[in-house]
């Protein structure tokens, strides 16, 4: 269904988080209503959509009665089931489509897909019970990554095991379910490439984003990333390489590792718009999601273009450890702009805004942004 939808028509988005309300704000700006499916209500996406609707995301006949009221679906939150996309895509189209969620929703399948093709990724294997762990482990070598071949995000869902006898235990805190045996990689560096295509099969990126977890959750991201051209090069090119292999209508993102010999592995591919492109709203032409609306609507791609360097900071719960953040301190940071997701209870670890600063070099940009965050 090559449809169309031009300004005035109506996005469906299942899934409620903050991806989705950064579309939402994009697409309303741009003359779309909204609406947005999710089992919750007063969510970060429903506060700025059209409507919200309350709903399992099993529930196929809400998905059905959502998808005739809308032109176009898209997902902001990967775990959505493949046969909920199905379910949507018997009624309008479904962008980026269910056979690319069905991929990259679950570790094993991804791994699998980008190795079958050549890309580059850290040694893996899959595992299916305790025996196929042990013979694993024994063919990537300790220390090993131990990861459930069904995403968890932000690091759930992972065990690092030094030693043969922790064997039993990371199975057990797996949740003895198909997983994933990877080598740990000593990397320089982490990098992400967020890149869209159309549906007349045109394709932009963002260039090279470097990136810093604390406790496996992005912490600071840098744009443009700060590693040699030829690596931020080829990473695009892989990127773009990913979305053909997909025939993907949307924005995505690539996650890699920079060995310190300036190789590339690709981590992970979230099929959505990212945590690390959250500064291409100030930063860039077009932000990545004012280009996932371009694409899942059918819309010419727009310039990615960068003038000035960039750099996020994330706000966790974690923020507010101390009562109310000081916003007045932050925000008189030069630069600085504030993002608020509209979540409810600011609990540890949970994702409730980001600072972004523009600047003269990205070493000030990040600086900045530090320094925002820690005056709150
Ligand atoms: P993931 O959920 O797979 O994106 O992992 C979250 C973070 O954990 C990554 O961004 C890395 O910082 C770290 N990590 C994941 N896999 C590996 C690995 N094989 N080697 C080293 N660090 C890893």
């Amino acid at each position: 269904m090559n449809r169309i939808v031009t300004p005035g028509g109506t996005i469906g988005v299942l899934g409620s988080g903050q991806l989705g309300r950064m579309m939402a704000l994009a697409a309303r700006r741009m003359g779309y209503r909204v609406h947005t499916l999710s089992p919750g209500t007063d969510t970060p996406t429903g506060q700025v959509a059209d409507v919200e609707i309350a709903a399992a995301y099993d529930d196929l006949d809400a998905i059905r009665t959502f998808a005739r009221a809308v032109d176009v679906v898209t997902f902001e939150f990967e775990n959505v089931s493949v046969d909920a996309a199905d379910a949507a895509a018997e009624v309008v189209p479904v962008r980026p489509s269910g056979s690319a969620l069905h991929i990259t929703q679950q570790r094993a399948r991804e791994k699998a897909f980008l190795a079958d093709r050549g890309f580059p990724v850290p040694p893996f294997q899959r595992v299916r019970s305790l025996d196929e762990l042990a013979v694993a482990l024994g063919v990537i070598g300790l220390p090993a990554i131990v990861k459930t071949a069904a995403f968890g995000y932000d690091g759930k869902g992972q065990h690092r095991i030094s030693t043969i006898e922790q064997a039993e235990r990371t199975w057990a805190l797996v949740g003895h379910q198909e997983a994933i045996v990877e080598q740990v990689v000593d990397f320089a560096s982490e990098i992400s490439v967020v890149a869209a295509r159309g549906l007349d099969g045109a394709m932009v990126d963002y260039g090279a984003i470097e990136n810093r977890h604390v406790n496996h959750i992005l912490d600071l991201s840098v744009a443009p990333a700060r590693v040699p051209e030829p690596v931020a090069a080829n990473a695009a090119v892989l990127a773009r390489r990913i979305l053909e292999e997909l025939s993907y209508i949307g924005v995505l993102c690539v996650e890699f590792f920079v060995t310190k010999d300036h190789g590339l592995l690709v981590n992970e591919i979230a099929p959505r718009p990212h945590n690390s492109g959250h500064l291409t709203i100030e930063a860039c032409a077009t932000s990545q999601f004012e280009q996932q609306v371009r694409a899942v609507c059918g819309l010419a791609l727009g310039s990615t273009a960068q003038p000035r360097p960039a750099a996020m900071v994330n706000l966790l719960g974690d923020v507010w450890r101390n009562g109310e953040p000081d916003w007045d301190a932050a925000l008189s940071i030069p630069g600085a702009a504030l993002h608020l997701y509209g979540k409810g209870a600011p609990r540890a670890g949970r994702k409730m805004g980001h600072i972004t600063v523009v600047a003269g070099t990205a070493e000030e940009a990040a600086e900045r942004a530090l320094e925002a965050r820690a005056v709150l």
